[in-house]
């Protein structure tokens, strides 16, 4: 076989190789990115549990000081009511007691009723904080795990490369750039196989004297059809 096909198709296998690395170290890192995006998710939980428990006690500390108030007025009804010389001056503080009354009611039903969502918020902080602490637990060695598989990814990967950089030593020029600009579009189908003369790549029937070409691999052979480098998979018996 014609030295620089066979260095061609060598370096076809290298680059695919290569590229195999790709969706590996994806994978691994995927699963650390979907353990940090659910820490963050409980972050920001915890984040906006906090804001609503700030305002809803603003709205406790608002019916607290009206509480205040009503209790004031309260008191100084009573004082007044010693005061008091007609039987009408004695109806309208009676109507006023009331109406201040009923809001106090109201106003400590309110206070029951924010504390109880104040309560149940800070209950679901709690659970969010547990439940980050056994994340960040766990993170730790997901991401242990995960830089782990990484190194041998990359060992393995360097190993390729080494290959690779031999192989690109031993070639020539002219070879390598027109290998390359059909890679540019082709990828890792650059170079394909003929099987029952069919280029491998575009699937195309390719001519009696082409396929006689790429049986005898004395030179470089492309595809009529596509443009790839064509050869056949001799199988050793
Ligand atoms: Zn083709």
């Amino acid at each position: 076989m014609n030295q620089h096909l066979k260095q061609l198709i060598d370096l076809s296998y290298v680059d695919k190789e290569i590229d195999a690395f790709e969706p590996q170290i994806e994978e691994v890192n995927y699963k650390y990115e979907v353990a940090l995006a659910k820490k963050e998710s409980i972050d920001s939980d915890v984040e906006n549990l906090t804001k609503e428990i700030q305002e809803e006690e603003v709205k406790k500390h608002k019916n607290e000081l009206h509480l205040a108030e009503l209790s004031q007025k309260l008191e100084e009804n009573s004082k007044k009511s010693g005061e008091i010389k007609t039987e009408r001056e004695m109806k309208s503080l009676q109507l006023e007691e009331e109406i201040a009354k009923e809001q106090v009611t109201f106003a400590n039903e309110e206070i029951a009723r924010l504390e109880k969502i104040i309560e149940s918020k800070k209950e679901q902080v709690e659970a969010a904080k547990t439940s980050l602490i056994e994340l960040n637990a766990s993170l730790e060695t997901v991401k242990a795990d995960v830089d782990e598989k990484l190194k041998v990814i990359n060992n393995a990967r360097q190993e390729v490369f080494g290959k690779k950089e031999k192989l690109l030593g031993g070639m020539n020029q002219k070879g390598l750039s027109f290998y390359q600009k059909i890679r540019r579009w082709a990828k890792n189908t650059t170079v394909v196989a003929v099987e029952e003369q069919a280029c491998m790549g575009c699937h195309m029937t390719i001519g009696d004297k082409v396929y006689a070409d790429v049986i005898k691999a004395e030179e470089i052979t492309t595809c009529p059809h596509c443009g790839r480098i064509l050869h056949v998979v001799v199988t050793e018996e």
